[in-house]
């Protein structure tokens, strides 16, 4: 089942996504058709449990289906990511509220795609702090936020949010909160006209709402960071950017091949470079695969308590870090192995569009914040590093 699911999202990747993506980026415009054949097939269920009609997928099937889209369109699979991330953090956190049950079983059913609102204007990237807060109003809500980057904020159905439980709460008393197609409006207040990932189209926009309490998750948002959305986007996140380094990779073996064919006999000059950068990209298989392995265990058993360790948060951040890193170096050794070929942009061998969509993994909640974080907590752990 899981192994049909990944190999579908493959084959969407190859038939569906590949053709758009040159189109995709030139326009900076959301991957319509690669999204459609997704929901075609069910994708955006996948991480839906299966006991609510979902696919069920385990944390391992999700990061290969992630790495497989990513090395045809890296803004298809970023969106599907991020999309699935939203559902994990609802779907561990749904704690027997029959309201969230039916709303991920409508999730499934109706291939519903779901935006992530969590920077802000103000605390920029940082997560863990809120300014928007959420105002009851009888047995409504109602809430207001400045957001600095939603990804497909026009084309999702449903948005989930980052908000101050209250309006008298610390910026770091917040919740995830829900809101429905048709119970909130987004307003652009800018463009994504950005250097990569322009598929994503992540524009800065005013968002306001409101819902019912049951939209507002019990768990605090704080918990919710730890057991789940961090760990499961950096697992997703280093997915795609493997995906991109991947393709790269392929692009600058298959110039150096038609090279050594018409030159039989003969090595080509950049081919030491190529095997160089094949062993950096077999560092970053590794890396991710042995995170996600490590992260799909925990999630599996249910271990709340192991995800939200302070060494799970070390580990998640590291595989943030040198997954974003090496994903850039190996595209620009794969650009530095194809040479002019990959510089352009009408040739075969064109890297640039991988070169810029991968540049925004070290920004995607900047590598600057996670070093800090990972000082203190080097600070205040114990134990083995
Ligand atoms: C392709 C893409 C898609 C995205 N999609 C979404 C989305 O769908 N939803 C969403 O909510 N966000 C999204 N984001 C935004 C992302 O999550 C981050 O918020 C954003 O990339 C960080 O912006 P920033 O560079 O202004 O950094 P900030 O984190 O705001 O930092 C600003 C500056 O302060 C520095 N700094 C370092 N450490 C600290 C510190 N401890 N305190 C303060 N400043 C510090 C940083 O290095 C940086 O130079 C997306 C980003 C990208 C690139």
């Amino acid at each position: 089942m899981a192994r049909d699911a990944v190999a579908e999202v493959a084959r969407v990747g190859r038939e569906v996504a590949r053709a758009a993506a040159r189109a995709v980026d030139a326009e900076g415009r959301f991957p319509a058709e690669t999204l459609a054949a997704l929901k075609a097939c069910g994708a955006l269920g996948a991480a839906v449990p299966a006991e609510l009609g979902g696919g069920g997928l385990g944390l391992g099937a999700l990061a290969e289906s992630c790495t497989a889209l990513a090395q045809h369109c890296a803004s298809s699979a970023m969106i599907l990511a991020m999309h699935h991330i939203q559902v994990a953090s609802l779907a561990d956190h749904r704690d027997g509220s029959r309201e969230i049950d039916a709303y991920l079983r409508r999730v499934a059913a109706e291939q519903r795609l779901i935006a992530s609102v969590t920077s802000e204007v103000g605390p920029g990237g940082d997560m863990r702090r809120s300014v928007a807060a959420i105002a009851e109003d009888g047995a409504r809500f109602s809430l207001k936020k400045q957001a600095t980057t939603i990804s497909y904020g026009r084309e999702a159905d449903d948005l989930l949010l980052t908000v101050r439980r209250h309006a008298g709460a610390s910026p770091h008393d917040q919740v995830l909160v829900l809101l429905l197609a048709g119970e909130y409006v987004l307003t652009p207040t800018g463009a994504w006209d950005a250097l990569g990932m322009r598929g994503t189209c992540s524009i800065p926009a005013v968002v306001e709402g409101g819902g019912a309490p049951w939209q507002v998750l019990a768990t605090p948002f704080g918990d919710v960071a730890a057991q789940s959305m961090v760990p499961v986007s950096h697992v997703l996140w280093a997915s795609c950017w493997l995906g991109i380094a991947i393709d790269a990779v392929a692009i600058a073996r298959a110039k150096l091949r038609g090279e050594a064919r018409a030159r039989a006999g003969t090595l080509p000059p950049e081919a030491a470079r190529l095997a160089e950068t094949g062993a950096k990209l077999q560092l970053l298989r590794s890396e991710v695969s042995a995170a996600t392995a490590d992260c799909a265990r925990m999630r599996a058993a249910g271990d709340r308590d192991a995800l939200a360790s302070l060494g799970t948060a070390l580990r998640m951040n590291d595989l943030k870090l040198s997954a974003s890193r090496l994903a850039v170096d190996i595209v620009g050794e794969a650009l530095g192995v194809c040479g002019i070929a990959g510089y352009r942009n009408d040739s075969p061998y064109s890297i640039g569009r991988h070169l810029r969509d991968v540049l925004s993994a070290p920004l995607m909640i900047q590598n600057q914040r996670l070093l800090e974080t990972n000082a203190g907590l080097w600070m205040v752990g114990k134990g083995e590093a």
